[in-house]
């Protein structure tokens, strides 16, 4: 049974890319599904002076081919509506104010609300502000405040935007997106890890050597230049992303699988990362930036790209070594890379389990004897696959590598959530397991901010990867020092 969802959706950014692309869509796979139905309205807020009827439109063009007919998508959009407003313009949100009334009395939406901030972070603080002051919070119902990445820019500037929100929402009210968490495979590490005898006992340094997580990209950074600039690949994926796959990698067993019990083992695994100093951070990160292809004329070097500087020195790649200091992690090297422009797109994690202690094939075909690997494929491939060692069919002793593979079929349309869709339902549910609280927010900027600081100090020399690789030497290199190598998971 589809239990039906009641909430008043406010959009700030609502003639946004995030809103267009993602939001709408979503909400309409929630209404197609049944999760949103007749108690639920939305209202678009930006500064563009939009009718109802041409906001509609542009939802509906922006479910696309979704739409399971017009009449279906004319009837969700109904329940749209747009309201210009500057959002440093106090009457604008009493105007937001009457609107709401008139849509919670219309729809039977109990008070229930959600705002969400498809905007630039530096409009946080005003507009939470100005919810607070001009009573857009009812006193019936719940109110929950989404907000997206990034979360400032270093642990300081992150304090300062908490601090504001904090000021009108409590920590229970904030969901804070990292879109990473919603996809299906994300989740299923906790299932990989905790519903498999088989892996969960070998879950530890006696049995794993190190862990590989790559999130690699094949595309530049497109016409997003301007914003890169000002992140890099540190900000934009580790200080959210890598660190949040390495907390699930890294946790102990919640005691259930409740967002309070899972976040407390999370915010447990992030203090347990061993936080560099200074001078050390050079020998446990790398970086990168990728020059044109040296194969492919059309692929330009990052600094040709559209709004980046000519002697830029921000980071398209990301290498790292992460250590754990626990009992269960001690001297598992958790190795991290994630850029753009590389070889192939994908996200993947390769467990590599230790080799047996003694190779009784060694001296018949040393080469054949490979470690055993747990491959966690998160996209765009979704599943898993284990590579063991068997007996070569014939005479003799002699192993082959092989490999029991399951993937979820990408295909299933409607059937496999998309990330925004899940997390915007487990926002409406009240679930905030999927969503970063403050102190996992405030332990991976203390971790990135060292590493930050350091890079800054130092000219690196760029660009040093040409397009279409998997990254720099020094990427090779930072493995090599432990007797490792990336692994990459090809698939089939
Ligand atoms: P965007 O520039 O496309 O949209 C910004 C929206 O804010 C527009 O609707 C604009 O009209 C509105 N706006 C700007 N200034 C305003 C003002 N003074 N008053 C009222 N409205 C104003 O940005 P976006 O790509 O949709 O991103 C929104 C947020 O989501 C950002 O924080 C971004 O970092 C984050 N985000 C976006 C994506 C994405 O895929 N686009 C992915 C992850 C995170």
């Amino acid at each position: 049974m589809i239990d039906e969802k009641k909430a008043l959706i406010t959009i700030f950014g609502g003639t946004g890319d995030l809103a267009k692309r993602k939001l709408y869509p979503s909400l309409y796979r929630l209404y197609r599904k049944g999760y949103l139905n007749k108690h639920f309205a939305v209202i678009g807020t930006a500064r563009r002076e939009w009718s109802d009827a041409f906001y509609r439109e542009v939802v509906i063009e922006s479910v696309g081919d979704l739409a399971e007919s017009p009449a279906h998508v004319a009837e969700f959009a109904s329940h749209f509506y747009y309201q210009a407003h500057n959002v440093t313009d106090t009457e604008h949100y009493d105007k937001l104010k009457e609107l709401s009334e008139t849509l919670d009395a219309q729809y039977h939406l109990d008070g229930n609300r959600v705002f969400y901030l498809a905007m630039a972070p530096s409009f946080f603080g005003t507009i939470t502000e100005h919810i607070k002051t001009q009573h857009l919070l009812t006193d019936h119902g719940y109110r929950h405040l989404v907000i997206e990445k990034p979360f400032g820019h270093d642990y300081e500037s992150a304090t300062v935007l908490n601090e504001q929100i904090r000021k009108v929402f409590e920590e229970d009210e904030i969901y804070r997106i990292d879109h990473y968490l919603g996809k299906e495979m994300i989740q299923n590490i906790s299932a990989v890890r905790f519903a498999n005898t088989l892996f969960e006992s070998l879950w530890n340094n006696r049995y794993i050597e190190n862990v590989q997580v790559t999130l690699s990209e094949a595309l530049g950074v497109e016409e997003r230049g301007g914003y890169y600039e000002t992140s890099g690949a540190l900000l934009d994926m580790v200080q959210n992303h890598v660190l949040q796959v390495i907390s699930l990698l890294v946790m102990e067993p919640p005691i259930k699988l409740t967002d309070a019990e899972i976040r407390e083992e999370k915010i447990r695994a992030l203090r347990s990362i061993r936080v560099m100093a200074s001078n050390e951070v050079n020998d446990y990160f790398v970086r990168g930036q990728y020059g044109p292809s040296e194969t492919d004329p059309t692929l330009k070097g990052y600094r040709q790209e559209e709004h980046v500087a000519p002697d830029s020195t921000t980071e398209t790649f990301v290498a790292g070594k992460i250590m754990v200091d626990n009992f269960r992690w001690k001297g598992v090297p958790f190795y991290i890379r994630t850029g753009k422009r590389m070889k192939e797109r994908g996200t993947q994690i390769n467990i590599h389990f230790k080799n047996v202690p003694m190779n009784l094939f060694s001296n018949e075909d040393q080469e054949n004897l490979c470690p055993n690997i747990l491959t966690i494929f998160i996209q765009p491939t979704e599943g898993f696959s284990m590579r063991l060692n068997a007996k070569k069919v014939g005479q003799g002793l002699h192993t082959n590598p092989i490999k029991l593979e399951y993937l979820n079929p990408t295909d299933k349309g409607l059937n496999t959530p998309e990330a925004y869709e899940k997390l915007i339902l487990d926002c409406l549910n009240g679930d905030s397991t999927n969503f970063t609280h403050w102190d996992e927010v405030a332990l991976s900027w203390k971790f990135v901010d060292v590493i930050q600081d350091t890079w800054k100090q130092n000219q690196p020399d760029f660009p040093n990867y040409a397009s279409g690789t998997m990254g720099p030497a020094c990427s090779d290199e930072l493995l090599a020092k432990n007797g490792h190598k990336w692994f990459w998971n090809e698939i089939g």
